[in-house]
């Protein structure tokens, strides 16, 4: 999947300063802020109308390692300090847990799991070797950019909801029950759960 390189950071609601250039931010546009550690992208996830900015190392802050806390943007250039924005942390572990069979999951901050916000989530992970041997070369990369796609959706406040329910809308987050359900999905449903309008960007 093709990726921007932009390293990206921002004043709050203002300003988006994207390497080299600046451009007025839109208040009604939603930005969301990765690190995607193994460059394995963000799926179909900007159907979803959030637009993704890919961070550098550099750009976190925050206490912790990369891989847990210290996630935070880097507030240098914030006009507000005391509203943190978060990024999301992208990282493929390659092989799941033993006794462990999640090929990609949203490892919420809290347990019990909790999402709302990017806070919430302390990082997605793909365990793309175990992936791979499960799916398939081919099907792989179809399922890879469904499922990070998926977890950003949880990572952003979404819960699955039924196969079942009537509203008949195909949605991403009810691929859990196989192939043949989530091959046909590509967006968020805009009915009946209505994802789409609960995908939530913005820190407290
Ligand atoms: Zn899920
Ligand atoms: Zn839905």
């Amino acid at each position: 999947m093709k990726r921007k390189n932009k390293s990206a950071s921002r004043r709050r609601g203002e300003i988006l300063s994207v390497d080299t250039y600046s451009l007025m931010g839109d208040p009604k546009t939603r930005d969301l802020f990765v690190y995607d550690e193994s460059g394995l992208g963000i799926g179909l996830y900007t159907s979803s109308g959030i637009t993704v900015h890919f961070i550098a190392p550099n750009e976190w802050s925050g206490s912790g390692s990369s891989s847990s806390g210290k996630r935070m943007l880097n507030l240098n250039r914030e006009t507000d300090p005391s509203t943190p924005q978060y990024g999301l942390h992208i990282v493929d572990d390659a092989v799941s847990p033993t006794n462990d069979f999640y090929l990609a999951r949203c490892v919420p901050e809290v347990y019990p799991t909790v999402f709302g916000h990017p806070a919430d989530a302390k990082k997605i992970s793909i365990c793309s070797v175990d992936a791979l041997q499960w799916y398939g070369a081919a099907l792989y990369s179809v399922w890879l950019e469904r499922a990070l796609a998926h977890e950003l959706g949880h990572a952003t406040g979404l819960y699955h909801h039924d196969d079942n329910e009537p509203d008949g809308n195909p949605c991403l987050m009810k691929f859990d029950n196989g192939p043949n359900t989530w091959v046909s999905t590509t967006n968020f449903c805009t009915t009946g759960a209505n994802c789409q309008s609960q995908i939530n960007v913005k820190d407290p």
